[in-house]
């Protein structure tokens, strides 16, 4: 993972922008914070919002093939044994036999410890489900597990779904929630925690038709990122070699994207084949398949599954969206982000905090949060403020001055050009909509005008 990535931004930048703007905020931080897991603030929530209504709008709202469901994170023991987790899902441990740290093998360049450089185990396989107890008692007949994928609340209600919306292969099934893995080593700021949330889908296919529908959804999820902002240069595909298949997959290939320490999984594709279906049968004893009209015989789909895990894209779009350019003595730094991405569309800023200007730009505000999320910013000079935006990604301001007063006219200035037009207050919500849209700022509406007027400082 580790190389040399000259052009990316340092993820010291991401973590301290993050903390600053409260973006995201170290789990526990008043105890110490606790180790792996971290906590999304005001704007952090918006745009992993963001981040899930856009998977979500593209892998289901506007497909007829795909449905979603939201399975519970517990999930019958038996599920993880027939899943193969229980068996299956470790990574193999080496622990340091000087400082006992404790090491992914697989991960570690070398045979001695990394932070002391002692001699290590050898490797044992460290099970990473988190195990609890169900009900009062805490013995071996109450063990639960808190779910390491989302994957199998799709495969176990595969028939209950199939029952109730009548979908003809192929057809997929959605779902977005918590995962938790014990992981041996976290880090890399949000990119590897022990809690965090999965987007995965199950694509059901006739088999012999999976390697068709493998390359049509590796397609469909690079495009996904592309259309919002991801440079093309920066996402890659791995494929995994057999050894490393997990146990379930005929065929996984990785799109790491090239975060700043460097290529490093962002999303999974995986040919699950027919092996959860059938192994959940088996360990069921119920029958689950499909009855093919055209043959009239029951099958067992194959299943093509995306899977990826929300911070890692928060991460990466933020990487992605960062950039710093000259302004005068200083430095203006922008957060980039797709519209949709954006964790506030819009900023109101009144030039002065005495009314009537006030009351006219609450006026203004309170018709907007009608449509997106939008801030209002009064303090400091109207320079500042549009600095403080930039940094945090909103798109479009919205400059409420003196003249406004007489003409009804108000300005509206994009982040990334920092151009500024001046249009009716009754043109306000479409033009903004039309800009959030992708529409060029210089496309006016009845009555606007292109705004010359530099930005003050
Ligand atoms: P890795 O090799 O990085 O451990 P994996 O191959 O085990 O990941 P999958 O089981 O394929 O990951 O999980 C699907 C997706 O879930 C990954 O592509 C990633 O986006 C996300 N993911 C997995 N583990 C974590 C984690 N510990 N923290 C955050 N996201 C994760």
């Amino acid at each position: 993972m580790a190389e040399n990535t000259p052009d990316r931004v340092d993820m010291e930048k991401i973590v301290s922008l993050c903390r600053r703007r409260g973006i995201i905020f170290p789990s526990s931080e008043i105890y110490g914070g606790l180790s792996s897991c971290w906590d999304y603030g005001p704007l952090g929530v918006e745009i992993k919002r963001n981040v899930k209504e856009a998977w979500w709008r593209a892998m289901v709202q506007e497909r007829d093939d795909v449905i979603g469901v939201d399975a519970s994170i517990l999930m019958h023991p038996r599920v993880w044994e027939a899943s193969g987790h229980l068996e299956g899902f470790s990574d193999p441990l080496v622990e340091c036999k000087g400082c006992h740290q404790r090491w992914r093998s697989d991960e570690l360049e070398g045979d001695r410890c990394p932070s002391c450089g002692g001699e290590l185990t050898e490797p044992r396989q460290f099970n990473m489900m988190f195990k609890t107890f169900m009900g009062p008692v805490e013995d071996d007949a109450s063990v639960v597990y808190l779910r390491p994928e989302t994957a199998q609340g799709m495969f176990v209600n595969f028939e209950n779904v199939l029952n109730t919306t009548r979908k003809r292969l192929p057809f997929g099934i959605a779902q977005i929630g918590k995962a938790f893995r014990n992981e041996i080593t976290t880090g890399n700021f949000i990119f590897r925690s022990r809690e965090f949330e999965l987007m995965e889908m199950e694509y059901f296919v006739k088999p012999g038709t999976d390697e068709e529908w493998f390359e049509y959804w590796l397609e469909e999820r690079q495009n996904w990122y592309i259309n919002l902002g991801i440079k093309k240069e920066h996402l890659r595909l791995r494929e995994h070699e057999t050894e490393e298949l997990s146990h379930y997959s005929r065929r996984t290939v990785d799109i790491n994207y090239l975060y700043p320490m460097g290529w490093a999984e962002l999303e999974g594709v995986a040919n699950r084949g027919d092996f959860d279906l059938s192994q959940h049968a088996s360990f069921s004893g119920k029958e689950i398949s499909y009855f093919d009209e055209g043959t009239s015989e029951h099958i067992v789909p194959y299943v093509v599954e995306p899977a990826v895990g929300v911070d890692r894209i928060v991460l990466a779009f933020l990487c992605e969206a960062y950039d710093e350019e000259p302004d005068k003595d200083d430095i203006r730094v922008v957060l980039r982000f797709h519209p949709d991405l954006a964790p506030v569309k819009v900023a109101v800023l009144p030039l002065s905090r005495r009314e009537p200007l006030v009351e006219m730009a609450k006026d203004i505000y309170a018709g907007l949060r009608k449509c997106w999320s939008v801030a209002y910013d009064d303090a400091q000079s109207v320079g500042r403020r549009y600095r403080r935006q930039d940094e945090t990604g909103t798109p479009l301001c919205v400059t409420v001055d003196f003249q406004s007063l007489e003409d009804n006219q108000v300005t509206i200035r994009e982040r990334d050009s920092m151009n500024q037009i001046r249009v009716p207050v009754s043109e306000l919500q479409n033009t903004l909509a039309a800009k959030l849209a992708g529409e060029d700022l210089f496309v006016l509406p009845p009555g606007g005008q292109v705004w010359l007027e530099a930005e003050k400082g």
